[in-house]
């Protein structure tokens, strides 16, 4: 009888892929970790206890048949277990790659439930798929049979691209308006290289594109062309669009040269990899190097922009935020790789306001953490008579995003909208209250995930296919 692969985790200790020392990565834009070698990687998925009811794949939003594809990488049988990853996940490789898996899959795996430390899922997930880019697995999309409707999508972010790609394999006209001149959202110009290296999400929009998707870019709707004029095109539209509006906060000395939005950052870091000339950056402004740098925020944005500046040359970076370690939202593996490279984070501390412009420094404020609030958080309080003032050259904030005002930009006041700004839409299938128009990803949700994105993006899709079938049908009868 073959010998059992699985059920490994008793006698085979967990394994991450090698993570590029920090003195190595504080210099560079690539990624962080190395990819697993084929026996490591079928070592580490032969941990999987193969559980009869799999709470990795109840809290993967995408319901990924992971036991399966673990199963299949232990056995060498490596196109199967793509196979199996990409019929649920249009992007296995970027999930793998920046999901949170210790809130998500990982987190939720029975063999760390049981103190052995979980299956390394993300790791095997990308390596999966790296693979079968390697090897010509990955195709561009060939339908068995054109149709004439066609969908608008706004927005070419994850949300946008992985409803394109379902529809697009039906046969469906597809064509993606951005404003951006590259496809990929926030993967391409937010999220940072050393997270996600870009050509990773460029073979993709290629693959999009090659498959028969048409890109509108540097198309802002709204300004070169009317939400109207894109619902009259198309028998169904899409609104991916995102959140972009920066939270700003209110202080005396916001607006001075030298505090700066986290969106701008980061986007002129990555159009800066690409090679583009960024004018913000060859002045300075948005440039970190030899600057004090101090960075406001405790979420992935926040991360994103310290690891960036040290990325960059800054002299010093310091992450102010107004709760501790353990109340902050963003992930813990994130803060740690950040303390590897350097940055330092200052708990407890909260802006007043800014310094001198351009800025010299941040007022800070010292808080403590006091009864819990309405949603059960402790809630930060001001220590009096402690204040102080932390020098810095840039000064970056990162609390987050809103919607911008879709209904005003875009003349459409009928398209329903909450009172945060984002848009309703049913959680299943994306429909609005407007014939024919669908929304998903973070214009919906408020900033959420990629693979919540990408999720919303496949069920719209399944929902459109299922109206256009409907619509075909009675014209038939
Ligand atoms: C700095 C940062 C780091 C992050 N890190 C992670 C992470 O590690 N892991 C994770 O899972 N998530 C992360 N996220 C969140 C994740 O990126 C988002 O949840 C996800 O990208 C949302 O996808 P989307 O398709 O809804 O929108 P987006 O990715 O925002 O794409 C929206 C697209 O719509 C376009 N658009 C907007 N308005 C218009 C218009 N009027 N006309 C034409 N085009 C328009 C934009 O140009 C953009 O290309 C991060 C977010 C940020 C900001
Ligand atoms: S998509 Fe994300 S949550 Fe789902 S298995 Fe992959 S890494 Fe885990």
């Amino acid at each position: 009888m073959a010998k059992q692969p699985m059920l490994k985790f008793v006698s085979v200790e967990r394994d991450m892929p090698e993570k590029r020392p920090p003195d190595l990565r504080r210099t560079d834009f690539q990624e962080i970790y190395a990819e697993y070698a084929d026996a490591k990687a079928k070592e580490q998925s032969s941990r999987c206890s193969q559980c009869g009811v799999p709470y990795c794949q109840s809290h993967c939003p995408l319901h990924n048949n992971i036991p399966d594809w673990l199963r299949l990488t232990a056995e060498g049988r490596l196109q199967e277990a793509y196979e199996v990853s990409q019929a649920t996940n249009t992007f296995p490789e970027i999930c793998g790659r920046i999901c949170p898996q210790d809130r998500l899959c990982e987190g939720n795996c029975v063999i760390e439930q049981s103190g052995h430390g979980t299956v390394t899922i993300g790791s095997v997930e990308k390596y999966i798929t790296d693979t079968a880019w390697e090897n010509g697995w990955v195709q561009p999309i060939t339908p068995k049979a054109e149709r004439t409707e066609s969908v608008g999508i706004i927005g070419a972010g994850p949300g946008g691209l992985a409803a394109a790609d379902v529809l697009r394999r039906a046969g469906v006209q597809v064509t993606i308006y951005d404003r951006y001149d590259r496809a990929g959202g926030l993967l391409t110009y937010g999220i940072p290289g050393f997270k996600l290296e870009k050509d990773v999400v460029m073979r993709r929009n290629d693959q999009l594109a090659e498959g028969g998707v048409t890109f509108e870019l540097n198309c802002d709707v709204g300004r070169d062309i009317s939400f109207a004029d894109i619902r009259a095109k198309h028998d169904a539209v899409i609104i991916a669009t995102g959140v972009y509006k920066t939270r700003e906060i209110q202080a005396p000395g916001v607006g001075g040269l030298g505090v700066e939005r986290a969106i701008d950052f980061l986007t002129a870091s990555n159009r800066k990899s690409f090679g583009d000339t960024v004018e913000e950056f060859e002045s300075g402004r948005l440039n970190a190097e030899g600057k004090r740098v101090v960075v406001i925020g405790g979420g992935d944005t926040a991360m994103d922009c310290v690891r960036t500046s040290i990325r960059q040359g800054a002299t010093s970076v310091k992450c102010l935020y107004r709760r501790d370690r353990t109340n902050m939202p963003g992930s813990q593996r994130e803060v740690a790789n950040a303390e590897e490279e350097g940055v330092i984070f200052e708990w407890l501390s909260a802006p007043k306001g800014f310094v001198g412009d351009p800025v010299t420094g941040v007022m800070v404020q010292k808080m403590r953490l006091g009864a819990p609030d309405a949603t059960g958080r402790q809630a930060p309080e001001v220590i009096e008579g402690a204040d102080y003032i932390e020098e810095a050259d840039l000064v970056i904030t990162a609390l987050g995003f809103e919607p911008e005002d879709l209904p005003t930009l875009w003349n459409e006041p009928d398209l329903p909208v909450n009172r945060w700004g984002t848009v309703k839409a049913d959680y299943i299938t994306g429909a609005t209250a407007l014939d024919g128009v669908y929304a998903v990803g973070d214009i919906v949700r408020g900033a959420s995930l990629v693979v919540w994105a990408i999720k919303d993006g496949r069920d719209c899709a399944e929902a459109i296919l299922a109206r256009l079938g409907d619509a075909a049908a009675i014209a038939a009868e």
